[in-house]
């Protein structure tokens, strides 16, 4: 029964992701974890970063480049996976950094 206590939680049921999200705690560096090659962004027309971050944190500036704003990151990993060019750089931020998830 220890897998169905989290169905239990008061109004955990009706909680939208962005409401589960919006409850995580997050300590950031000054520096970021996430680096991207310019060069290769330039290049690509997919964008898969832009769709596959679940935290939506990549974007295009005015200039056309891609940002993406690490003080929100939710350390999945999944953008260095979806840049099927190799442009991500990433790592886990240093420790004592980062994200403390408040519901699992
Ligand atoms: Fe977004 Fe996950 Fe990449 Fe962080 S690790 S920027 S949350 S896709």
């Amino acid at each position: 029964m220890i897998r169905t206590l989290w169905f239990f939680l008061p109004g955990e049921g009706k909680m939208k992701i962005t409401e589960k999200l919006a409850i995580d705690a997050f300590k950031n560096d000054k520096e970021t974890h996430i680096l991207l090659d310019q060069k290769v962004c330039h290049t690509c027309k997919e964008r898969f970063c832009i769709y596959a971050c679940p935290a939506n944190l990549y974007s295009l500036n005015e200039k056309e480049e891609m940002v993406v704003e690490f003080a929100g990151c939710l350390e999945c990993g999944t953008c260095m996976i979806a840049c099927i060019y190799g442009s991500v750089q990433w790592k886990y931020p240093r420790s004592e950094f980062g994200v403390q998830y408040r519901f699992g």
